[in-house]
Parts: structure tokens; C-alpha cells; sequence
């Protein structure tokens, strides 16, 4: 058993691949070509957004995100405490100083009550960050955002298609960012990233940007760089579009499956709420004394990983920002506890059965260790 793997996938789309790469190679055009303005055409629509740019990676669409709605050097971004590094990168990469936040320990995702308590003069905009496949709730941060004046950037990069009270994700805010990293729901075959926005002056601005600032080929009318989302990785990322929604599905459907296996097992399980159309990037659990949970599963044959091991605060590289163990209790545990099980669009429902002997096998074996509640 494996924790992850593509090849299953890619046989069974192999033929639309390799034609979609033929055709970009019988064009001739590698670079903001047809694919591109197509792909961005196709994600606006899946995405329910009035516009989208494509980009060369999840982190530089927060950054031109950011950017293109005016945040910059001297302002502050808020954004969770155990988010995925690149997500600060991204901020930083802006020019902007990064404030961590608290989540909840149920969602995982930033705790609205949270928010104000960190908002001084100089805060501009909230990242809030759609872990694991599961909309933050947006409801309450949309409101603070409003009576504050910040913006919201909406990091989407493990939520392509979730729906949060009717919404998709990305599409509440200033801007919505995603990643198209191999691995992500929508993955392609290398780096890759796109910004959705209902603000169509965002979207001429970021396209603008991603492209040394050009509207017209040598006219750079602002700032910019290079971030271009390339011609081969938009044909296949159109390829692989046509499936996200029943990709989505299957993961939705596994990780119903795997819920109901292990209902009683003393594991915390992921929590659905209605409000939230989870898109299971990742199925995550909390087990007590994780690390040797891990280990005896992985006797078993059964392979887990863990999103993320360290809170951001704990890293070296953000030490600067002054928190401190203890300063955000519920990520801390969060990142302690969490253990990732396999799951991916085609892992047979044999696996996650087999998978789920294992694990209540290792609870029974080992009374009063790996419950958390
Ligand atoms: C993957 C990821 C990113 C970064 O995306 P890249 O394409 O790797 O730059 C940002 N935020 C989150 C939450 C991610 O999971």
C-alpha cells in the first residue's frame, strides 16, 4: 500500500495527455499561447469565477494575489498558525509581514474569534487558508474583514471545487489562490497556479503582473515578474479539468467510507459540517502519541504522513515574527496529533478497508495510547 501515487491515474488519462502535449508541440506555442487563455477560461467557469490567471505556482498566487490588491512593504497579513509554509512565503514574497493566528481544532482552519485580537493599524488583508480540502468558515471572517476595510485573499491551494454555504471557495474574497502542484486535487506535471477573482480589475491587474507588468507585449505599465503559467502544463491541466468533479467525488465518497469504518475507533476524525463542501485533499485524523502510532501502522504496511509536523512559529525561518510554545495552543496540538491516511481519487475501497483492520487492530493492541477522545 501506498501513501500516494499518480501512475494509476495517469494510465488511465494517458492517451489525452500525450495528445495534449503533441498539439502544443505541433503549435509551436510554449508560452501564453491558446492553452493558457483556454485553461483560465475553463477554471473560471469550474470555479464559478468571473475571471482566473494562470500563474507558475501556488506561492506566487498569493503573492501577486496580494500584491495586485495594493498590500505590500510596511503592511501586516494574517493568516493560521499551521498552515503550509509557502503560504507565509507568499506574504513575505509580497513584502508584507506575516501575523499568525489560533485555528480550531475541529476544522483546522483559522478561528474567526480569534482574528481581531490581532489587528493593529497596519493590518491589511486576512489569508485564510482552506486546509486539507475544508472551507475555513468564511462567514464570520468576511465580516470582520469588512469592518476592518481588509482584504481577502483566500489560499484554495488544497480546495479546488469546495463549497462553503453555497460557494465555491476563492470566490468569497478579494481573490482566491490556488496550486496545481502534482499532488493537489488538481495537479499538473510540474508547478503550476492560477488566481480567480470576481474583480475583473484584479484579474487584468494580476495578469499584468505575472507577465513583467505588460498589458501589450514591451509596455509594462506596472511592476511586475515573471510568473507565467507555461503552455504544456496548461493543455494538461485541461485534460485533467474534465475529471476534478468526479475526482472530487471519489475522494468525497473514500472519505465517507473511511468514517464509517473507523467511527468507533478512539481516533478524532475529520468533521463535515453542512456549511462546508469538503473536498478531502487529505483525510487527517489526530491520534494520541502519534509519532509511534505511525510507526506500528507502518509494521502493519499501512504508509501515513503528517500535514504539517511543525506549526509555522516552530520553524527557524519565522522565529523573527516573536511567537512563542504556547502562544497558539490548538495548532500546537493540532500539529502533534494529526496523522494523514492514504487517500487519492483512485485507491481501491479494498485498501481503506484493509487500512482500517490495521488501525483498530493497533488500538486494541495498545489500550489507553492513541485515543484522543
Ligand atoms: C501547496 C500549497 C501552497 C503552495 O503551492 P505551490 O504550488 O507549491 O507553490 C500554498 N498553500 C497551501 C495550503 C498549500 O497546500
Amino acid at each position: 500500500m501506498e501513501f500516494f501515487e499518480l501512475k494509476t491515474q495517469y494510465r488511465r488519462i494517458e492517451k489525452q495527455i500525450k495528445k495534449s502535449i503533441e498539439s502544443v508541440f505541433e503549435s509551436g506555442s510554449f508560452i501564453l499561447g491558446e492553452n493558457v487563455s483556454l485553461f483560465e477560461k475553463e477554471f473560471a467557469e469550474f470555479e464559478n469565477a468571473e475571471g482566473c490567471v494562470g500563474v507558475a505556482s501556488g506561492t506566487e498566487a498569493i503573492q501577486i494575489a496580494l500584491q495586485a490588491n495594493g498590500i505590500g512593504k510596511g503592511d501586516e497579513v494574517i493568516t493560521a498558525a499551521n498552515t503550509a509554509v509557502p503560504t507565509v512565503s507568499a506574504i513575505e514574497c509580497a513584502g508584507a509581514r506575516p501575523v499568525l493566528a489560533e485555528i480550531c481544532i475541529e476544522s483546522y482552519t483559522i478561528a474567526p474569534e480569534k482574528i481581531e485580537e490581532k489587528i493593529t493599524e497596519k493590518t491589511r488583508a486576512i489569508v485564510p487558508v482552506h486546509l486539507y480540502g475544508r472551507s475555513c468558515d468564511m462567514k464570520p471572517i468576511l465580516e470582520i474583514a469588512e469592518k476592518h476595510s481588509l482584504k481577502v485573499i483566500e489560499d484554495c491551494a488544497q480546495a479546488h471545487g469546495a463549497i462553503y454555504n453555497g460557494k465555491k471557495t476563492g470566490t468569497m474574497g478579494n481573490a482566491g489562490c490556488f496550486s496545481f502542484y502534482p499532488t493537489k486535487n488538481l495537479g499538473a506535471y510540474g508547478d503550476a497556479g492560477a488566481i480567480v477573482s470576481n474583480d475583473k480589475k484584479i484579474i487584468e491587474k494580476a495578469g499584468m503582473m505575472r507577465a513583467y507588468g505588460e498589458k501589450k507585449r514591451h509596455e509594462s505599465e506596472i511592476s511586475g515578474m515573471n510568473s507565467r503559467l507555461d503552455e504544456l502544463q496548461a493543455a494538461m491541466l485541461r485534460v485533467k479539468l474534465k475529471h476534478l468533479g468526479k475526482w472530487n467525488d471519489l475522494r468525497r465518497k473514500k472519505a465517507a467510507f473511511y468514517g464509517k469504518l473507523l467511527e468507533k475507533s478512539g481516533l478524532a476524525l475529520p468533521e463535515e459540517k453542512s456549511s462546508a463542501g469538503h473536498v478531502y485533499h487529505l483525510y487527517v485524523a489526530r491520534a494520541g502519541k502519534r509519532d509511534l502510532f505511525r510507526e506500528k501502522l507502518l509494521e502493519k504496511g499501512i504508509p501515513t504522513a503528517v500535514h504539517y509536523p511543525k506549526p509555522v512559529h516552530f520553524h527557524p525561518a519565522f522565529r523573527y515574527l516573536g511567537n512563542k510554545a504556547g502562544d497558539f495552543p490548538n495548532a500546537e496540538k493540532a500539529c502533534s496529533q494529526v496523522v494523514s491516511l492514504p487517500l487519492y481519487p483512485e485507491l481501491p475501497n479494498e485498501k481503506i478497508e484493509f487500512a482500517c483492520e490495521k488501525i483498530i487492530e493497533t488500538m486494541k493492541q495498545n489500550p489507553n495510547s492513541f485515543e484522543t477522545k
